[in-house]
């Protein structure tokens, strides 16, 4: 087996030479032609119940499409599970997890917040018919119920980059199946399968697609999980459009030069930050780790970071809107550094108790020069500083 950045370059596409081509074919079929109503009818079975195309017809894009099952096939390599199921968005991925939980008839979720504010939103208000314990990652085993059908976790977490021990949730929640929301780390720094998870999810409009202009979502997972999301993906449509399967794909050939140098820019800043007087706090692994989860669960501390400003509510909004170079906007894991609000904004509808601090902004580091992204948030504290005196 080649190496992992070997394996991002080559993943879904072992076939291209051999297809005399060499970037993979766009296949933009809604609809396929079929052989024999017979065999148009036994291949859509195969299709909907999720056991994949049969050699028959691929019937309905809906149910199969050939540039997304090469995006699938790759992120699966990467994340060491069976296979993967992409979706038009995170939310659409986490949509299609609860509904599969909720279809076996297990429709109580333990969760460990923080979660994305979608996240944490959607689990909240039961909106797919779910229920939720919210618990802290060390009770997760007391919270789980002869009807919990998933335990759910980010790591690092969203927004305050909080990380969780995988192996101990999943020593936890027993039989119960574990999702690993591994946006934030990426494969590149984090297989979450490896350490006993059931689904790995990414919101891969983040880092996957790297560049801010691709949604999507995907899930991978053993193989019995991936026949189920399939499925669900085949009845409720929530599918990954074909042209932005082939920019997630390509995405992935870059991911880990871009994740370590955005990496390495996010350590640098954080050491700056810590020593600045406007800032009273920073949220980074590589600053504390006090699991020692570093090297042991994740590679390195990741590119995204957050901090509190001293000054409060009033300086993360001046900081937010003096920054010139940094661009004040959500989404996060792409080429150039976002800074955001996470209380006003991605966590806006999350319970008063569980929502980020009001003075806490958190920062996407790009692939931008440190020193320039150091000194433009030098001349945004400077507005905020109190006179000495
Ligand atoms: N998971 C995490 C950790 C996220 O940060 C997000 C979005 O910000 C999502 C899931 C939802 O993904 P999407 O916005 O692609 O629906």
């Amino acid at each position: 087996m080649t190496q992992f950045d070997t394996r991002s370059v080559h993943a879904g596409r072992d076939d291209l030479t051999a297809l005399g081509v060499h970037v993979p074919p766009i296949d933009l079929s809604t609809t396929y032609p079929l052989p024999s109503v017979d065999t148009g009818g036994t291949s859509y079975d195969a299709l909907a119940e999720g056991r994949g195309p049969d050699g028959g017809s691929l019937v309905y894009q809906r149910l199969w499409n050939p540039t997304v099952a090469r995006f699938e096939d790759a992120l699966a390599e990467l994340e060491h599970c069976d296979g993967a199921v992409a979706f038009g968005s995170g939310m659409a991925a986490l949509t299609a997890s609860l509904l599969a939980a909720v279809a076996a008839g297990r429709p109580h979720v333990v969760a460990v917040r923080p979660l994305y504010g979608g996240s944490d939103h959607l689990l909240s208000t039961g909106l797919l018919g779910t229920t939720v314990t919210w618990v802290a990652a060390t009770d997760v085993g007391s919270a789980v119920r002869a009807d919990t059908g998933l335990v759910i976790v980010e790591t690092p977490a969203n927004p305050t980059v909080d990380l969780v021990d995988i192996s101990a949730v999943v020593r936890q929640a027993g039989d119960v199946p574990v999702l690993v929301d591994n946006t934030f780390a990426t494969p590149v720094l984090q297989q979450p399968a490896r350490h006993g998870a059931s689904l790995v999810l990414h919101s891969a409009t983040k880092y996957l697609g790297g560049h801010g202009d691709v949604m999507g979502g995907v899930v991978a997972a053993r193989v019995e999980w991936v026949g189920r999301l399939r499925q669900i993906r085949a009845v409720t449509g929530g599918l990954l459009h074909p042209l932005a399967a082939y920019e997630l794909h390509r995405g992935l050939q870059t991911l880990p030069v871009r994740v370590r140098a955005q990496q390495a820019t996010a350590i640098k800043v954080a050491d700056w930050l810590s020593a600045q007087p406007a800032v009273e706090r920073v949220y980074y692994p590589g600053l504390s780790d006090a699991q020692g989860l570093i090297g042991r669960q994740q590679a390195g501390p990741g590119a995204v970071l957050a901090f509190t400003l001293a000054d409060g509510y009033p300086a993360a909004v001046r900081v937010a809107s003096s920054l010139r170079l940094i661009t004040h906007a959500v989404s996060l894991g792409g080429v150039d550094t976002l800074i955001q609000h996470p209380a006003a904004v991605t966590h806006r509808l999350v319970a008063p108790e569980a929502k980020p601090p009001e003075g806490l902004l958190r920062l996407s580091l790009g692939l931008e020069d440190p020193e320039d992204l150091t000194s433009d948030l030098q001349q945004a504290f400077s507005q905020v500083l109190r006179p000495v005196g």
